[in-house]
């Protein structure tokens, strides 16, 4: 059995990418990471408990003994409609948070033993990505 730590939630949104792969390498995460890579992350698990990206995580921890999942979401997410589906900024990152925090808990109820990360990255309008733990 091949074994890793971690496993990593993403939106596939092409603009994370470089800095997603660049804070794995301060993290030393991409030799002991899978990684799910979806449109708005994390959001399938409250769209359908038992969907794909549940089974992932589960695939996850079953194939490679994963113990924590690293819930990445992010600032103006197309699939949550974006910047403009909020007010504000501050107002997209607190449903950001408690979003998180409830897929968080579905995770955890669905997998004992595994601890859900919560971070998110933020967009600027020059397209600089910064990547924030939250929680
Ligand atoms: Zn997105």
């Amino acid at each position: 059995m091949h074994h890793c730590h971690h496993a990593l939630i993403r939106c596939m949104d092409f603009r994370l990418q470089k800095a997603v792969d660049e804070w794995m390498e301060e993290n030393h995460l991409p030799d002991d990471c899978d990684m799910i890579s979806v449109a708005g992350a994390g959001k399938d698990v409250l769209v359908n408990p038992d969907g794909f990206v549940a089974t992932q995580i589960g695939l996850s921890k079953k194939l490679h003994d994963t113990k924590t999942v690293l819930l990445m979401h992010h600032m103006d997410c197309g699939a949550y409609g974006g910047h403009s589906a909020f007010e504000n900024l501050e107002a997209e990152k607190e449903f950001q948070v408690r979003e998180m925090k409830k897929i968080k808990e579905i995770i955890e109820s669905k997998n004992s033993e595994m601890e859900v990360k919560m971070l998110l990255a933020h967009i600027d309008d020059d397209g600089e990505v910064e990547i924030e733990a939250v929680g």
